[in-house]
């Protein structure tokens, strides 16, 4: 990667990217909500876009010289609408918390209530957290996952005519199963409720058409472009034609002043390359990667929360290790493994400790694991998390690991 000019103009910025990136090429990323961009969107994001203000929307800004942005602009919002069969895409929210933060301006008032699923069960922080503007704002009732890592349909029912709630939420941070998006729609129109499909996690599966589609059933479906999807950091809301007005004016005027075109353009460009063939070979290997890697842990003698994944991620369940999320996620970062430590339901540890570790395959799968790697890797995880105080041990597996990167290089050319 070029940095001619930041060496010359800041040499400890250089050090760090050049750092950071030895880092990304020397672990094995299975923080679920990463990915790697390819080098084309990353052309985009550090283009002259950068230098451009246009508040406001195509052909309708406030600011002159708009030409070639209202271009890019138009085709992010036409490639989002296509891939992800939607009247309209508002691709301006800077991230998948303000492309939520629209949704409740638009269809809220503040007060009003909301039902979506509990953070410590899965859910994002953005989806009523008492900590968020979300929870701050708004009246949130919750539901989570039963024993089984699924969604108690029933139970989201009965919640939502206890509630009569105005929005209703699925999607979530940390749900290996598929939602099923027609029954949240069947219990919104019951209570009268509109359905926002938060699909951060699984827009690239979605995209590939390899986890069902909310088109059809959500009013607004929310994403963020950088996890499955493979794009830059941003958001994206899309909705029913309808709402498009509302949802636009939230964004701006409502919380956001001028877009990010460099992202905007890096969006378009991930959102092309979504849609084409290897794109569905990409998702179609990476929920591959995770039922091997799932299969794997389990041959191992550890826990998964529900079982075999049906997606791209899984919560490894250490309970019955005595081991903490905490302390195994730094023993992975030891051997060479990035991860994140995760509640698991009913932990009887503190969200800042946690039984768990949420583990996911977008990252790696893009740098071109397959599954005998994802066995590998399993074992890898299972000899750390069992050996966490051999430091011999570790090492050898700090070894195995570089093995494995090394195999599959990432930003080589
Ligand atoms: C990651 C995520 C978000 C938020 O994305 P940011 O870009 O980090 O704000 C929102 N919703 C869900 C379900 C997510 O997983």
């Amino acid at each position: 990667m070029n940095l001619e000019n930041i060496r010359k103009t800041d040499p400890q910025i250089a050090d760090a990217i050049d750092a950071e990136l030895k880092r990304q090429q020397n672990t094995i990323e299975l923080i679920a909500s990463e990915n790697c961009t390819s080098l084309a969107v990353m052309e985009a994001c550090g283009s002259v876009l950068t230098n451009k203000y246009a508040e406001g929307k195509p052909h309708k800004r406030y600011y002159n010289g708009c030409e070639q942005i209202d271009i890019i602009e138009e085709l992010a919002q036409k490639r989002a609408c296509e891939l992800f069969k939607m009247d309209h895409a508002n691709v301006q929210p800077h991230s998948g918390a303000q492309a939520n933060m629209a949704v409740f301006m638009a269809t809220m008032k503040p007060g009003d209530k909301v039902l979506s699923m509990d953070l410590s069960n899965g859910g994002h922080l953005s989806h009523g957290s008492p900590v968020n503007f979300s929870g701050l704002y708004f009246d949130v009732k919750s539901y989570g996952i039963n024993e089984y890592g699924e969604i108690d349909y029933e139970d989201v029912r009965q919640k939502a005519i206890e509630h009569k709630p105005k929005l209703i939420i699925c999607g979530a941070s940390n749900y290996s199963k598929i939602i099923d998006f027609k029954k949240f729609r069947e219990i919104a129109d019951e209570v009268g409720a509109l359905l926002l499909a938060d699909i951060a996690h699984i827009a690239g599966l979605v995209a590939a058409g390899l986890h069902p589609s909310p088109a059809g059933y959500a009013q607004f479906v929310t994403t963020t472009t950088h996890k499955s999807l493979r794009g830059p950091r941003g958001g994206i809301i899309m909705c029913d034609e309808q709402y498009a007005a509302a949802i636009d004016k939230a964004v701006f005027p409502g919380m956001q002043g001028g877009p990010l075109e460099h992202i905007i353009a890096g969006k378009a460009v991930a959102l092309l390359e979504a849609a084409k063939p290897e794109f569905k070979e990409y998702a179609s290997q990476i929920i591959k990667n995770a039922k091997a890697l799932a299969q794997g842990l389990m041959d191992e003698g550890l826990d998964i929360v529900g079982g075999m994944t049906e997606n791209h991620l899984m919560t490894l369940d250490l309970r019955k290790t005595g081991k903490t999320g905490k302390d195994m996620a730094n023993v992975l970062e030891r051997v060479g493994i990035t991860a994140n430590k995760n509640t698991v339901p009913n932990d009887p540890q503190s969200p800042f400790v946690t039984s768990g570790i949420r583990l996911g395959t977008p990252a790696v799968t893009t740098r071109g694991f397959m599954e005998e790697d994802m066995t590998e890797v399993a074992k890898i995880i299972a000899s750390a998390i069992f050996s966490s105080d051999n430091e011999t041990a570790l090492d050898n597996l700090r070894a195995r690991s570089m093995k494995l990167c090394e195999k599959h290089p990432l930003y080589s050319k």
